[in-house]
């Protein structure tokens, strides 16, 4: 198979789709590709019209009848393989990801190891998929369940996990025995394809994974076409709930999972100095580019709120921000030079709105990359819920503090928010703990846990404009998402049990 990097269009190397086994570049459109860090553009990425992805379809659905009845256990196996080509390759995903996302390696190297535990979930679908029997549901009748595949399913991906975020859809998807086109962000697309390359060195047959490149035509294409029977989504809310809708109204199962604003409640007899370390790493960790980021700190009672403010202050002191081949930096640049632009419009409303910026990070310079999309961590004190930098959500390094006077008033505040993805409390009481769990309109909630991701063998989803639809992402709900179940009644009549005509609906009486 041709190797994605050796394309060279002029001196820029070009990212093409990956098509029935085969790199694709038969696009007129593309798109430039920046090294965030430096600002300069490393590569084209191509953009899929209609006809492309129609010809990635048309591969999906051809290797369909054979990969569906291949056996699961067989199916799995190459997922085997491919968690062990992940981990040989590390090192060059992380790369990957870094000069075209900007994150440094030991997050990437995180982010990787999250898509692999996904893989290794997939490897166990075929315990899943083993479906229910009920023997002797009536003389010589059995009944069963059973998890068949959908046929061709699609994902379209963020840019901010371009590895692990296609992993939580297509090796479940695969195992369970469909076929895919993913449509990852046009961003940052070169790892998300390398390992695609991985996945076919690891044996799977051509076609049934095949990745394309692109916009909103790639997309819409995948939306409209009939043979699509299902879409997983991750991106930002006004997509999603576009996705959404048009999936469904086209007949289409569909997952779409939305933007965030993650609160996290410190409460007055937390641990402060933990709180404060782990609010660090979860609000400025990939740049606050993550859907989980903790990017509200509402305190309970003044001088909680006092107390985290000094002492967030004085952590942030050490905060590193720089360009990800450094790995003793924190974390490094935005995505684009637009999205910078947006994270300062947000810290520029949040001052022009009343609220105090206790650390800024707007003028951040980092030496030798001074065309890098940077800004450094920045605190906010006295946000209030009025404020357009709280009701939206600004995906930068920015933590923003709230005051309130009870945890009850704490509680309100997450649950009038239209986004429901994650949320924490840091506490030592473990009634208030148990209260918070319970009654919170949030659907990954963490107790001293910053960033409460559910491992692979749970799953992964919000609450209201957090996500649309009704399964979560991978995990059990993975593998119910991507199957159809059907339900099989069974009699072989005999001399002796065979029964006479029957107009009354069948029961055991
Ligand atoms: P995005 O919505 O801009 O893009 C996501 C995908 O949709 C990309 O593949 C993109 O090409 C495509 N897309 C963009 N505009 C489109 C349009 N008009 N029509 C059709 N397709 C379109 O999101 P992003 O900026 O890449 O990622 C950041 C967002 O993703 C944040 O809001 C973040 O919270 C969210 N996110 C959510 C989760 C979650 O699990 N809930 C996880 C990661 C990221």
């Amino acid at each position: 198979m041709q190797k994605t990097q050796q394309h060279l269009n002029g001196s820029v190397e070009s990212v093409g789709h990956l098509i029935n086994g085969e790199m694709n570049y038969s696009s007129d459109k593309t798109q430039d590709v920046f090294n965030p860090s430096s600002g300069v553009v490393t590569k084209q990425v191509l953009l899929a019209d209609k006809q492309t992805v129609e010809g990635a379809i048309t591969a999906a659905e051809t290797a369909f009848p054979e990969w569906r009845d291949i056996p699961p256990v067989k199916r799995a196996r190459v997922m085997f393989r491919f968690k062990e080509l992940l981990e040989q390759h590390a090192e060059k995903i992380c790369q990957l990801i870094g000069e075209e996302h900007g994150k440094i390696s030991h997050d990437a190297m995180g982010e990787l190891q999250r898509g692999i535990e996904n893989v290794e979930f997939a490897c166990y679908a075929p315990e899943l998929l083993k479906g229910e029997h009920s023997k002797n549901v009536g003389p010589g009748i059995d009944c069963w369940s059973e998890f068949q595949p959908l046929g061709v399913v699609a994902g379209i991906t963020p840019f901010n996990f371009p590895a692990m975020v296609p992993m939580w859809m297509y090796p479940l998807a695969i195992v369970c025995g469909n076929c895919f086109v993913l449509k990852p962000s046009e961003r940052d697309p070169s790892s998300t394809l390398f390992i695609a390359e991985l996945l076919h060195e690891a044996g799977l047959p051509n076609g049934v994974l095949n990745v394309v490149n692109g916009g909103k035509e790639a997309v819409d294409t995948l939306l409209h076409d009939e043979r699509i029977e299902a879409v997983s989504f991750v991106g930002s809310t006004p997509i999603a709930e576009y996705i959404y809708s048009t999936a469904t109204a086209n007949g289409k199962r569909c997952q779409a999972l939305g933007g965030a604003k993650n609160h996290a409640i410190v409460m007055p007899d937390a641990d402060i100095d933990n709180a404060v370390s782990q609010l660090i790493g979860a609000a400025f960790g990939s740049c606050g580019e993550r859907c989980m980021a903790l990017s509200v700190a509402v305190a309970v009672g003044n001088e909680t709120g006092d107390a985290l403010i000094n002492k967030m202050q004085d952590a942030m002191k050490s905060l590193r921000v720089g360009a990800y081949s450094d790995s003793n930096n924190d974390f490094g640049p935005l995505i684009t030079k637009e999205h910078r632009e947006k994270v300062i419009a947000y810290i520029n409303s949040a001052e022009e709105q009343g609220a105090s910026i206790v650390v800024d990070g707007r003028n951040i310079k980092v030496g030798g990359f001074e065309e890098g999309y940077f800004v450094g961590g920045t605190l906010i004190d006295n946000v209030t819920s009025d404020m357009i930098s709280y009701k939206e959500e600004i995906f930068g390094p920015v933590l923003q503090v709230v005051r309130v006077n009870t945890m009850q008033e704490a509680m309100k505040l997450i649950n009038d928010h239209e986004y429901g993805n994650g949320t924490c409390i840091f506490t030592r009481d473990g009634e208030a703990a148990r209260f918070f769990t319970d009654k919170i309109k949030v659907g990954m909630v963490g107790v001293n846990i910053p960033l409460p991701v559910p491992i692979a063998s749970q799953s992964f989803g919000g609450w209201k404009r957090s996500l649309f639809g009704d399964l979560y992402a991978y995990g059990p709900d993975g593998v119910l998402f991507y199957t159809h179940r059907k339900t099989i009644t069974q009699r072989w009549p005999s001399a002796g049990v065979r029964e006479g005509t029957n107009f009354s609906m069948p029961t055991m009486k």
